[in-house]
């Protein structure tokens, strides 16, 4: 008789307490920005802890030998870089080494999309690789303190989970000033080169940071301490070196799209940033702040439809709010330690507001109905001329979201927008997408500017001679208010007039 091997789902085995000194966790799928200062958070709670490599072109086709054909095009790259790495390390180390050394820690959910299936994908690669003993684990996005788990060796608790996201936030804000000074920096490399340094302080900053209180005054103690914005204070300090030309007439360029394609910068985008800004683009980075916001805010949405149902909503809405008002508060007050440089976080109920027309806000999945909601909030509050939406091939929620721009272009066909469809493979194509709808939105910038130039009768020689007698004008931390126009140039312009007139 033939025998029935029944599938078993993928369990890992303990990662215990006593193993911790000797097993390295490895996480990945942020920048590197994100992930040095998630490293601090780390190796601060003495674990030891390694980013995997970025994620390179090679890792597209790891993942499709090992994976389902279907996946989407993030899921296989993720998977891949997880691949390559495990590959690169049994060939030095061996299976039984690389398996008892390293264990997995990625973010799951549950949901219509894949990534509530990631770490099923994982498995399955463990399978074709034959290291079904290595170990994987969940950090469940919605549930800060898990405590101990599995063997105690990786306890998910609130100073690990605050610590994260305080590390995300810091990265998120410093992501921003970045790509708002070097698109503009008169010597080439140098904010680079000072965010590279900004990143390692902070990394120490984390490492170092104090452990206050036990669960409410671990949360008292992050919300209230003056020890990040202290810290961020003094990476001002560092970015006042830049001088910046802001007389470029540059198009803004507002990035959206799937929340790894979007966020990542390399390969697996093709790195898109870098490229726009090659092309003479300012890019509007997508925070992750923005995607934490929307999941804060999600069961608000929900409650106030289910309040007649739902024992205690008001109690509960009210304790959402709360939670809400701080996270708002904390970003603002890095915000406000970078001198008011990066950008607000949108208000989650105008997202919806703006979205619903088009897409409602309960169908979940993906980045919901915010990808529809971020294009109507730059074109309407005239943040950006050009909207980039990275979509992942494959992927579902991202197909219904492009569709549903088809009837936001319906009535506003003068809002500029460039879905590219990300496969990995196919970058000239989508490059060569992009840079059409960008041609246009150059032209927008340069419009603008002249318009201002006329408005005010400025001329660029006295603005050169302003800038001569006013140097602190051109430093990468000045702030331009916003006056209505999208791009750099136009704002500056207008407020230099402005100053002169005072
Ligand atoms: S949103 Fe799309 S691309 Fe992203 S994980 Fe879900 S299915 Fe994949």
């Amino acid at each position: 008789m033939e025998t029935v091997t029944h599938y078993t789902a993928y369990k890992a085995r303990p990662f215990t307490r006593e193993q911790r000194k000797d097993v390295t966790i490895l996480y990945g799928g942020l920048t590197w920005k994100h992930e040095r200062l998630v490293q601090g958070v780390f190796h601060n709670l003495n674990y030891n802890a390694e980013p995997l490599p970025n994620v390179a072109r090679a890792d597209l086709d790891a993942g499709k030998e090992l994976i389902d054909v279907g996946a989407c095009c993030p899921t296989i790259f993720t998977t891949g870089n997880l691949v390559s790495f495990l590959k690169s390390e049994v060939a030095i180390r061996g299976k039984e080494e690389v398996a008892n050394k390293y264990v997995f820690l990625t973010a799951g959910a549950c949901g219509p999309c894949r990534f509530g299936q990631y770490h099923e994908s994982y498995a399955m690669a463990l399978d074709g690789l034959g290291l079904r003993d290595f170990r994987l684990f969940l950090l469940a996005q919605n549930q800060l303190d898990q405590g101990p788990s599995n063997g105690g060796g990786l306890e998910i608790n609130l100073p690990l989970s605050l610590g994260l996201v305080w590390a995300i936030l810091c990265a998120d804000v410093l992501t921003d000033l970045e790509y708002m000074t070097r698109p503009y920096e008169v010597s080439p490399g140098q904010t680079d080169q000072i965010l590279q340094e900004s990143i390692e302080y902070l990394y120490e900053v984390f490492r170092n940071r104090p452990i206050k209180g036990k669960k409410w005054g671990v949360f008292a103690w992050h919300f209230l301490s003056d020890y990040f914005t202290d810290a961020l204070r003094e990476v001002r300090k560092q970015w006042d070196a830049i001088e910046v030309d802001r007389l470029q007439a540059k198009p803004k360029v507002k990035v959206t799209g799937e929340f790894w394609l979007q966020t990542h910068e390399g390969d697996g985008n093709y790195n898109i940033k870098r490229w726009l800004e090659q092309e003479g683009a300012e890019v509007i980075p997508p925070p992750i702040a923005v995607w934490l916001d929307y999941l804060l805010h999600s069961p608000i949405m929900k409650l106030e439809e289910r309040k007649e149902f739902e024992k205690k909503a008001a109690l509960k809405m009210t304790i959402v709010r709360a939670l809400e008002y701080v996270y708002h508060r904390t970003y603002n007050r890095f915000r406000k330690a970078l001198g008011s440089l990066p950008y607000e976080l949108p208000d989650q109920e105008e997202l919806r507001r703006l979205a619903t027309p088009f897409y409602h806000y309960q169908l979940r999945g993906g980045e919901g109905h915010m990808l529809v909601a971020k294009a109507l909030y730059a074109y309407h509050h005239k943040k950006a001329h050009m909207i980039c939406e990275l979509s992942p091939y494959s992927c579902m929620p991202n197909t219904m979201s492009v569709g549903s721009m088809a009837n936001v272009l319906g009535q506003y066909p003068d809002m500029l927008y460039a879905p590219i469809e990300v496969k990995g493979d196919a970058e000239i194509h989508a490059l060569s997408r992009c840079q059409m709808i960008l041609t246009e939105a150059k032209k927008r910038a340069q419009r603008d500017f002249e318009e201002v130039m006329e408005k005010t009768g400025l001329t660029t020689e006295a603005i050169r001679e302003y800038e001569a007698r006013h140097p602190e004008v051109t430093r990468g931390t000045y702030r331009v208010p916003h006056y209505g126009y999208a791009g750099t140039t136009a704002n500056y312009v207008l407020h230099l007039a402005k100053r002169i007139k005072n």
